[in-house]
Formats: structure tokens, C-alpha cells, sequence
């Protein structure tokens, strides 16, 4: 596929290009970058012409943390739907945590999960289990999981409870040079909660979970990663004390980052008034003390990476009582438009900061190329429509994960367009939606 794209206003804080240009994509790559590009130089009929008229062009962005559910889940989501999911979403690269049926603990799952991904829309990143099953006893395979090819190890959904297991992990993991994602939760501690812990969970009578659940993990892998030199990644960090402790250790030289996802960015636990099951969540939804300090921690850079925790689930996994619902939000298709319409619309953050903590930043974490958007770069990009307003359907959803607390709501700016190598992946232009194979 070869694509003249005019009109573009590109925005690409990797190699400080901003502002309108035109782009000729041949091959999978950028092979031309230039402030006008005219139709004459190319010969028409090869030559897909896309006009942007103005809209924003940016390097496609990485979801470091999500759930494709296979192998063992299909139910809920696959590699395919799941990556059409990601393409409608503005992520051209997603990486995927081990907690399938069987569990990424082996290099043949891993293998599996490959090439089911080689035809997917998306580029997939497999990351695999820290300990055997993700039971927190036995550590995994380590070495024959980075010859399979993950990029980092993680047994997310549950934390290595043992401190002894961890240290063991770190201590191996850096021999590998995989980091160490951590899911901090303290399990004891949050027993049966639902939700957070604090004056909503008393007035609704709900089980809460403490913030100290998570921040008692977050401070015991910051001293691991200390004594062990390991290279430590903070999953869906919540609270505002955890950002204090994170900061820290980047003060003293720790080899740490975190990462926290759009919905804690944008709900609190007030979300949860209604007993709506769609706002359950793992970790939850805090208060609104928190929310302002993790915009701050991306805003400051001491939280380097937002991701999704896409986390999709069948309608029946939701049904019902809130305590018996699962945990999780299906997040890959209105993460950009939700961060857009509450942080950058408000001049929170801006584009330039986005492309950062949802590209560059995980890229270098996972030990990945992202060359943004330069002459002879692999093409990965995505369009963004500011001006577009939406109203998120579940109906139109293309994750099988209908799960989110967001249904119904206006969005302002949607992206529009998904290229992954070079070709046309996902293309809402006309307002169709239209997912392209082949
Ligand atoms: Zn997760």
C-alpha cells in the first residue's frame, strides 16, 4: 500500500516536528516528510490520497498493560478482537499480560500467543509470568520466556506475596534484563473489599480496600529493587502516597517507573454511587485527593507511562451484585478521547506529553524501537479529530469487553485513523468504524 497523506498537523516530540506537513508512506515506511507534497510527483493510481484537512497526526501509541484473555478466555476477548479493539483506539503496539488459561509461564503459550498475533491488526508484545501459574511460589522459566520474547515478566491480577520470591525474581530478572511489572496489592489487607476504602465505601455499605493495601507492595518492591538493582515497573500505581514513596526512590536512583491508567485519571470512588458494576475495578477507584495527585505525577513525569489495564469481560461476569461482579474496565477505545477531553482539552497535559507517557516511555521500558514520525521510520501512526464529538455506544464497542463505566457519555476527539507498517488498520475518516484486514 503506498498513501499520500496531505494536510497532516503532525505533533511528534521524539524528533520535534510539529505543525502541518504532507507524508508519503511506500513500503511500510515514512519515505517522505515534506511541508507540501504535490499530488503531480506521485503516480496517482498507486497512491492512496488521504486528506487530513488540518487534523492531528502523532506516532502510534503503546498500551503497555492489557488483557487479550487467550489462550482460555475467548469469552471474553481474543488476540484478534482485542487488536481490532487497540486499532480503534489509537495503539499501534500493545503488550499482553501472562494470565490466560494456560498462563504465559512457558515458552509453547508464549509461541501460541505469536502467532495468533501475527495476522492481528495491532503488534502484540507478550510478557510473561514471574512465577509458575502466577501462584506467587515457584519462579517461571525465566530464560527460556525471554528466548520465546517477552518483554518483561509480571504475574499482574495477583502479586508476588512472598518477599523472599521476589527478590529471587528481581535478582534473575536483571540477569535477563527484563523488568519486573509489579501488581501491588497487599491480599491480606484487601480480604474481601470491592471497593476504596473511605467515607463512599461506609455509606454504601460496601467492603472497602485500603490504600495501604497497595502502598505497603509499592514500598516493600521499592526496597527490593534497591538491594537487588532489579529494574521495577509500578502497575496501575492509585494513591497518593504511592506516587510520594515513587518519588522517592527515582530521588535516590532506584530503577523504577510506574504507569497509572485513564480511569483513575478521570473517576473517583464517587463513580461507584449507584452500585454501577461497570466501575469496579482492581485497583479501585480512589478519591479525588488521589486523582489530583496522579495528574500531577504525569504532568511532573514521576509517573512516566499511562496504560489502559484494558480488562474485558462477558456481560455475565458483570451481572448482578456489585460484590460478586469481576474486576475491570474495558479501556482501549476511549482511553485517548477520555485523557483528551479531561487533561489536554484543559491544558493539563499536552499532546507532546501524551506521545511521551504512551509511547516513548513504554517503548523504552519494554526495550522497544519508536522512531515517531521521520523519513524512512517504520509507519506506525494514528490520526486525531479534536473536533469530533461521540457518544460511546457499548453496541459499537469491537472489544467483546463491553465493561465500561464511560457508556453513554459524550467524548470530545476520537481518533480517526490507525496505520500500523504502513497500512490503513482502522479508519473512522467517514464515520464508520471500518476495521481493514489484509
Ligand atoms: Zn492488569
Amino acid at each position: 500500500m503506498k498513501i499520500l497523506i496531505k494536510n497532516a498537523n503532525i505533533i511528534d516530540p521524539i524528533n520535534n516536528l510539529r505543525g502541518k506537513h504532507d507524508l508519503m508512506i511506500v513500503n511500510g515506511k515514512i519515505e517522505k516528510i515534506a511541508t507540501e507534497i504535490s499530488v503531480e510527483e506521485i503516480i496517482k493510481e498507486e497512491y492512496k490520497i488521504v486528506d487530513l484537512e488540518g487534523k492531528y497526526l502523532l506516532p502510534g501509541l503503546i498500551d503497555m498493560h492489557t488483557h487479550l484473555r487467550e489462550p482460555g478466555y475467548e469469552d471474553k476477548e481474543t488476540i484478534k478482537s482485542g487488536c481490532e479493539a487497540a486499532a480503534a483506539g489509537g495503539f499501534t503496539t500493545i503488550a499482553c499480560m501472562p494470565n490466560t488459561k494456560p498462563v504465559a509461564d512457558n515458552a509453547a503459550t508464549v509461541e501460541y500467543i505469536k502467532s495468533k498475533a501475527e495476522n492481528a491488526l495491532v503488534k502484540v508484545i507478550p510478557i510473561g509470568s514471574i512465577t509458575k501459574k502466577s501462584e506467587g511460589k515457584e519462579l517461571a522459566e525465566i530464560g527460556f520466556l525471554k528466548e520465546a520474547g517477552v518483554r518483561a515478566l509480571s504475574d499482574d491480577g495477583y502479586p508476588v506475596m512472598n518477599s523472599e520470591i521476589m527478590r529471587r525474581a528481581m535478582e534473575y530478572s536483571g540477569s535477563f534484563d527484563l523488568p519486573i511489572i509489579s501488581h501491588c496489592e497487599d491480599i491480606d489487607l484487601v480480604a474481601e473489599g470491592v471497593m476504596n476504602e473511605g467515607y463512599n465505601s461506609t455509606i454504601l455499605g460496601l467492603k472497602g480496600i485500603p490504600a495501604a493495601a497497595e502502598e505497603i507492595m509499592i514500598s516493600r518492591d521499592i526496597i527490593l529493587a534497591e538491594f537487588t538493582g532489579a529494574q521495577l515497573h509500578i502497575a496501575h500505581i492509585s494513591t497518593k502516597r504511592g506516587l510520594d514513596m515513587l518519588a522517592e526512590a527515582k530521588k535516590k536512583g532506584v530503577k523504577v517507573s510506574a504507569e497509572t491508567t485513564p480511569h483513575h485519571l478521570v473517576l473517583s470512588d464517587d463513580a461507584v454511587k449507584g452500585y454501577n458494576p461497570d466501575t469496579k475495578v482492581n485497583p479501585p477507584l480512589r478519591s479525588e485527593e488521589d486523582i489530583q495527585a496522579l495528574r500531577e505525577g504525569i504532568k511532573s513525569g514521576i509517573i512516566e507511562v499511562i496504560a489502559t489495564d484494558h480488562a474485558p469481560h462477558t456481560y455475565e461476569d458483570k451481572l448482578g451484585e456489585y460484590n460478586y461482579a469481576a474486576f475491570g474496565i474495558s479501556g482501549f477505545e476511549t482511553a485517548i478521547s477520555l485523557l483528551y477531553s479531561n487533561l489536554i482539552a484543559k491544558d493539563i497535559i499536552s499532546f507532546e506529553d501524551l506521545v511521551l507517557l504512551m509511547g516513548k516511555n513504554p517503548a523504552r521500558i519494554l526495550g522497544l524501537d519508536y522512531p515517531g514520525i521521520k523519513e524512512n521510520a517504520i509507519a506506525d501512526l494514528i490520526v486525531f479529530d479534536d473536533k469530533n464529538k461521540w457518544k460511546l455506544e457499548k453496541k459499537n464497542m469491537k472489544s467483546k469487553g463491553k465493561n465500561t463505566p464511560f457508556a453513554g457519555q459524550e467524548m470530545q476527539g476520537k481518533v480517526i485513523l490507525t496505520i500500523v507498517d504502513g497500512k490503513i488498520v482502522y479508519n473512522d475518516m467517514k464515520g464508520k468504524g471500518e476495521l481493514c484486514y489484509g
